[in-house]
């Protein structure tokens, strides 16, 4: 970049707010100004926009990178991950730092600060996965809030991660304290753990039964429960992967009566359904994911609930492994398949493709669902989330005409299947641009070295009002 910096020339600025023409200049790394086109500024160097929009970098607060379970590992490293990210349009990631039951969160943070810095191609941050309720963690979980870690993520499933109840309430009452934001796993344990069995117990076996396993009544009293859980002790909830009609219902209910109550869905259940699993031979498996896929139904309620602003934020619960070698040890058993599918790099194409030109989405509540209100209901902002005088420099030049059929081999995430194969999307990012450096340039990764940083947040923005996040 040179000293003048770098002036983003002819295309269509959008914001959550707003899409208009101007020219954005950026300068040490941030945005330093909105110009009229044509207006004059000294010798910066130029990147022609026109024929385009230009986005504010997208902001993807649900990644699992590197991340172990038992002995398995999900396939995308913080690098390759990351690129995969940059690739896609989004230059900022929020993914976990998970504590082993009794372990100090500190050390779990540490442990994850030392696998991703250094790696990252774009900047992070990480949520606190707390695990236990002990006085030493509440602690910790103050003091990290301090230090930039000002949200969580708690479990109602899992045997390794889930917490009772009264865990949980002790838990919220300290971010309510704090003013951190817990994002929640909502499942009844009980349903899932009774299911399980019983269709194993059957000999139902197969991928296929995984979405029987976690019956949407299971997502809904699940979140119904830490709703109520908030309620109880006046803390706002952000529920993680909306996957079904009944969730949204129980969200609803809960705004009604007056929560502060956020919610997010992930591309795969608002395009994706059951269906999947009854795919020949074991290829169902690539859809094991938690929540499992739903129906049509369920789909359908959520398009609407986007368009509705009932949804704040799409991400990716990106969770990748691959199908040869990590899916295939469930092939006896859809319980031992590990769960999760691959998103980080496909999330805007899809959103834009399927929600933007089928006229289901607006420009600006795409930009609003993918950067913006994640950013700001994670503390992101204002440093990141949208196009403004003093913000960060991360921003997507997005062609919208450019037409990609998604494959695996096409893409940059490092495992070896897409679950949108052969999919047609219009739109993609054209070049990404990090706190004023190109890492994507005419579709090409031209990044050289891992420019990311670990983002410190502030204590994330809260409003009284469900839809009051500046669409
Ligand atoms: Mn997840």
């Amino acid at each position: 970049m040179k000293g003048n910096g770098l002036r983003i020339a002819g295309g269509t600025v959008v914001t959550a707010e707003a899409s208009f023409h101007a020219d954005v200049l950026c300068q040490e790394g941030r945005i330093a100004a909105l110009l009229s086109p044509g207006e004059s500024w000294p010798a910066a160097e130029t990147l022609d926009a026109s024929g385009c929009y230009v986005l504010p970098g997208g902001v993807d607060v649900h990644v699992h990178l590197q991340m172990s379970v038992g002995d398995q590992t999900t396939s995308d490293d913080f690098s390759s991950g990351t690129l995969a990210a940059a690739c896609g349009g989004t230059t900022t990631v929020v993914d976990f730092a998970t504590q082993t039951r009794g372990q100090p969160l500190e050390e779990a943070v540490v442990r994850r600060r030392v696998e991703a810095d250094g790696q990252v191609a774009i900047d992070y941050s990480l949520h606190l996965a707390v695990t236990d309720a002990s006085p030493a963690t509440l602690e910790a979980i103050r003091k990290l809030a301090a230090e930039g870690y000002t949200s969580l993520k708690l479990y109602t499933v899992y045997a390794s991660l889930f917490l009772e109840d009264r865990e949980i309430l002790r838990v919220l009452e300290v971010a309510a304290e704090a003013g951190l934001m817990p994002m929640v796993h909502g499942e009844n344990r009980a349903i899932v753990e009774h299911c399980t069995e019983r269709l194993r117990s059957q000999g139902k076996r197969a991928p296929r039964y995984h979405a029987q396993a976690r019956p949407a009544v299971a997502e809904a009293e699940g979140v119904a429960r830490v709703l109520a859980l908030a309620e109880a002790v006046g803390c706002p909830v952000y529920v993680a992967h909306v996957s079904s009609r009944r969730a949204l219902e129980e969200i609803r209910r809960a705004r009604e009566r007056g929560q502060v109550v956020y919610a997010e869905t992930c591309p795969q259940y608002l395009l994706l359904s059951e269906e999947a699993y009854v795919a020949p031979g074991f290829e169902g498996a690539k859809y094991v994911l938690t929540p499992p896929l739903r129906l049509p139904q369920d789909t359908k309620a959520l398009w609407q609930a986007l368009a509705q602003g009932e949804i704040e934020v799409v991400s990716t619960d990106h969770c990748p492994w691959n199908y040869h070698g990590q899916k295939d040890h469930g092939r006896e058993d859809f319980s031992l398949i590990p769960s999760g599918l691959p998103g980080i790099e496909t999330r805007l194409a899809l959103l834009w493709s399927e929600g933007v030109e089928k006229g289901r989405l607006s420009p600006e509540r795409f930009v609003a669902l993918t950067a913006t209100n994640p950013a700001r209901l994670f503390g992101l902002a204002p440093r990141k989330g949208t196009i403004a005088p003093g913000v960060d420099a991360d921003l997507v030049v997005w062609d919208p005409g450019h037409e990609v059929t998604l494959r695996a081999r096409g893409l940059h995430q490092k495992v070896d299947y897409c679950p949108y194969e052969g999919w047609q999307v219009r739109g993609y990012p054209r070049d990404v641009i990090l706190r004023g450096e190109a890492i994507v340039r005419e579709g090409r990764l031209v990044a050289s070295r891992a420019r990311g940083s670990f983002i410190a947040r502030l204590r994330p923005v809260e409003r009284a009002q469900e839809t009051a996040l500046g669409y």
